[in-house]
């Protein structure tokens, strides 16, 4: 199924505000609080400019009178304006700390949910590290510029607003002097924003990749250190570091450019005002009183001005933020429940079949040959199907279409005459049961692992079958915790309870790639003794690689330049097959099979 965006492929010219708009559905159940908590603020500093206008009436009214009592009584009304605004500040903060945490979660929740549901062909193209880097910073600079810039972007713009009518209604020539740079701040924000977004995007996007070096070389240390590698890989980390570093430099010289202009003009401009007002003074034409209030409101503004630079900034991260999350969200998941979500009683008659099955990766270039091309293959019930071929031929391929993690391109595919596309996703996966060449163990028990919800009366005859009965010699017993976060397992003991885990469901359709590859012999000769009971009464196809393997399964079918060229039994296939009979004698296991 084709998912919209690729990481390769970075919206354009995107308006900050309509990509900041989508954060809506997740802010409105919280929006009670925030326009509280923006309309606490705004009174706040409403608050803090009505300083000066106490000061103004101190200087010309009780200094001016030399009425000590006077002075004292301002002095208190300025002791309760300035608490007051702190108080509010406060009740602000605490406003907001818990329905942002909310929100993040919410987002993190969803886009979790959303990684599981998107469907393989996503996850083949997607580095990982892009996807965590979303799920963690990004996220982050959103609850932050919740928090933070959204509000004080208002609060700060309505201040800013309010304390220029103060000074113009004080006097409005002081205050035209003050509005000089206006206009050239204006212009510095708006070619800042721009480039901004492009420096943050870049930013944003590296972390993303360096993230994905840095997973890359903890996941593989082993084939690192075995192959001396870490030179290399320490070069290639140092070089991805070493571009972040420089966008990050590009950032904070555009920061600075931009808090050059903001803080300095009006810098200047206020100086301006500080001299005209005095010779005005001086000469009569203004009161001490009013150049006090002028002056400590012109102050009062510098915060909300100077802040503009980083809360711009900030904004910029956060919509490059939420364009990274969307593109991940915007990715069409697999299609869910077509058919009911029951298992219906379904006459086991058909057994599995491919039908004229062509498959292509998405993201194969146009115009290349299909992986598998037209192959119609007929697994009768209880029937077991080995498929043999050369590496590459696309078995892997092959059987991940059964289980839905690839969407055929054309054809169909048949368990016992319906459609796999027509069934549930739930349903699908209770009837067909997979085992990989690489098992995966979650950091979870031993029995979690297994089960993967199923009964847990299946557990034991799981084990049993799988011969991994060395569970029960582990610390804990089936409750040992394994994975990244627990035990290591060996390769073999991996399989085996990755073949625990496909025939504890008891499904009818077994899906096994390569199931025996990592055994030793004795105890794979245990575990082929103990598949050979379960296959007696699933129908299943297992890719092989050797003869033992092979000799599993009541046929094979040899897949060959993306087609099925023939099908048969092994003895068959080995004494009229010449590439079959080649592929067998290759492996040193083989021949001794062979011989028998
Ligand atoms: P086999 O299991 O027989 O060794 P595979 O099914 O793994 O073969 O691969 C068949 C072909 O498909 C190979 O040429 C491989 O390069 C290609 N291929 C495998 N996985 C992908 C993928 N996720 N995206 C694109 N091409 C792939």
């Amino acid at each position: 199924m084709p998912t919209t965006l690729s990481p390769s492929e970075p919206a354009q010219d995107r308006s900050t505000v309509r990509t900041l708009l989508r954060l809506w559905p997740y802010v409105r159940p919280v929006r009670v609080r925030l326009f509280t908590a923006a309309f606490v603020a705004i009174l706040a500093s409403c608050i803090g400019l009505a300083i000066p206008l106490v000061l103004k009436w101190m200087v010309d009214g009780p200094i001016a009178d030399r009425d000590p009592a006077g002075v004292w009584l301002g002095a208190l009304y300025l002791l309760l304006l300035g608490l007051a605004e702190a108080l509010l500040f406060g009740f602000r903060r605490w406003l907001v700390a818990r329905p942002l945490s909310h929100v993040e979660a919410e987002m993190r929740a969803d886009l979790y949910g959303h990684l599981q549901r998107l469907p393989v062909a996503f996850h083949d193209r997607w580095p990982s590290g892009q996807l965590l880097s979303r799920g963690t910073t990004d996220l982050m600079l959103l609850r932050m510029f919740l928090a933070f810039p959204l509000t004080f972007l208002l609060v700060n713009g309505v201040t800013i607003v309010v304390g220029v009518i103060i000074m113009l209604v004080q006097d409005w020539t002081l205050g035209l002097v003050i509005l000089v740079p206006a206009v050239p701040v204006m212009v510095t924000c708006v070619v800042f924003e721009k480039k901004y977004s492009r420096a943050a995007r870049a930013a944003q996007d590296q972390v993303g990749d360096l993230t994905t070096v840095v997973e890359e070389s903890v996941l593989g240390i082993r084939v690192i250190k075995g192959f001396g590698r870490h030179r290399s890989q320490a070069r290639a980390f140092r070089a991805l570091s070493g571009r972040l570093r420089g966008t990050e430099l590009r950032k904070a010289r555009l920061l600075a450019t931009i808090l050059g202009v903001i803080v300095t003009l009006p810098e200047v401009a206020i100086g301006a005002a500080l001299v005209l007002g005095c010779v005005r003074v001086a000469d009569g034409e203004l009161s001490a009183g009013t150049l006090v209030a002028f002056l400590s409101t012109a102050l009062a503004l510098r915060w909300p001005v100077d802040s503009i630079g980083f809360l711009l900034a900030m904004s910029q991260e956060a919509a490059t933020a939420t364009e990274r999350y969307f593109e991940v969200m915007d990715a069409v998941p697999e299609s869910g429940a077509a058919g009911g979500g029951s298992r219906r009683p379904v006459p086991r008659v058909e057994g599995l079949r491919f039908e004229n099955v062509t498959f292509r990766y998405p993201d194969a270039p146009p115009g290349s040959p299909p992986v598998l091309d037209r192959i119609d293959l007929h697994v009768r019930p209880g029937e077991s199907m080995a498929l043999v071929g050369a590496t590459g031929s696309g078995k892997t391929t092959l059987t991940a279409l059964v289980p839905r993690l690839h969407e055929v391109t054309s054809g169909r595919i048949t368990l016992d005459g319906v459609d796999i596309t027509a069934m549930s996703r739930k349903e699908l996966r209770s009837r067909v049961a997979v085992a990989f060449e690489e098992p995966t163990l979650f950091s979870a028990t031993v029995r979690e692992n297994v089960l993967m919800g199923a009964d847990e009366d299946e557990l034991e005859r799981a084990l049993g079958v799988a011969q991994a009965d060395f569970v029960h010699a582990l610390p804990d017993g089936v409750d040992t915790q394994v994975g990244e976060q627990g035990l290591s397992l060996s390769g073999g003991q991996r399989q085996r309870l990755a073949l625990a885990r496909a025939v504890v469901g008891r499904p009818d359709f077994l899906v096994l790639d390569d199931p025996l590859s990592a055994l030793d012999v004795h105890t794979e000769a245990a575990v082929e003794a103990a598949l050979r009971r379960v296959l007696a009464d699933t129908t299943a196809l297992i890719v092989a690689h050797r003869p033992s393997t092979v000799l599993l399964a009541d046929r094979v079918a040899l897949l060959s330049g993306g087609r099925i060229t023939a099908v048969g039994t092994h003895h068959e296939l080995l004494r009229g097959n010449p590439e079959y009979a080649h592929l067998m004698a290759a492996d040193p296991a083989g021949e001794r099979e062979v011989k028998r």
